[in-house]
């Protein structure tokens, strides 16, 4: 049963401040639908490719793999672009962006998910960091070079993707190397981290002129806790929905044990009253 106090001084706390920082992690897209890229959660085991199995994807976590075995490594990323794209962000976004769009300084999204989809939902490029980057951008595996290009429509353009070998590969067009996307694995050295500093910077100038903050900090976990460090270091009331480690211990703020979507769902119905 959740606290309808704890409602209300969620949602009072969204209301009074003029900027929200939107901190999210995996337990956001699993209400989409979508498994961690970044986990071997059991949910990809509904969306493995042909002959690949569960324990196939723990290699294909680590860095090296577009290097080590570039078809593999594509067969189930370019997988999981193709499901990134063909997947509706959950009602969840759009109910953040109106309240994003009621607060006078509008809100900046600092999330590890790879997915693009608070672009997909209507969230404004400027104000979104990716601090693991995003599987709709593209680099060189070596990389030959500096560049980071967007995927376009290289989620149709694959195909069957258990038809890809390496004569059809996407590729680097600098050097004719395998491409792979600009998002960081486990132990990976080649990921081209200037687009998120890009995005980091952009988070800094934006933060300067927020006059009374709140962190709303959604879906993640203990398991790769730099989003939860991140919220945590910010010094400013923090709204905490997790279907797990929901705490806050002493931090000014209120913590709700639950889903993203049902969370968000909850505190908006409080929020029009
Ligand atoms: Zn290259």
């Amino acid at each position: 049963m959740i606290n309808s106090h704890l409602v209300e001084r969620a949602a009072n706390l969204i209301h009074d401040a003029d900027a929200l920082i939107i901190a999210v992690g995996a337990g956001m897209s699993v209400d989409s639908g979508l498994p961690d890229f970044r986990g071997s959660n059991g949910l990809w085991t509904t969306l493995l490719p042909n002959g690949m199995r569960e324990r196939d994807i723990q290699s294909l976590t680590q860095g090296d793999c577009f290097a080590r075995d570039p078809v593999a490594a594509w067969r189930f990323y370019g997988r999981a672009l193709q499901v990134c794209s063909q997947t509706v962000p959950h009602e969840g976004y759009g109910i953040l962006l109106r309240w994003a769009e009621r607060a006078t300084h509008g809100a900046f999204v600092y999330t590890s998910n790879v997915d693009g989809h608070f672009h997909a939902a209507g969230f404004d490029e400027e104000r979104v960091v990716e601090c693991h980057g995003s599987i709709n951008f593209m680099q060189c595996t070596k990389p030959c070079c500096p560049s980071i290009w967007a995927a376009g429509s290289m989620a149709d353009a694959l195909g069957d993707i258990n038809r890809l070998t390496s004569e059809n590969l996407p590729r680097c067009s600098y050097c004719g190397g395998v491409a792979r996307p600009n998002f960081l694995l486990f132990s990976d050295p080649a990921w081209l981290a200037s687009r998120t500093s890009k995005q980091q910077m952009n988070f800094q100038q934006w933060q300067k002129e927020a006059r009374k903050a709140v962190v709303i900090e959604i879906g993640a976990g203990l398991a790769l806790p730099s989003i939860r460090m991140f919220s945590e270091s910010l010094g400013i009331p923090l709204i905490r929905i997790n279907p797990e480690d929901a705490g806050i211990g002493d931090l000014e703020g209120v913590a709700f044990r639950g889903s993203a979507l049902a969370m968000l769902r909850c505190i908006d119905r409080e929020m029009v009253n």
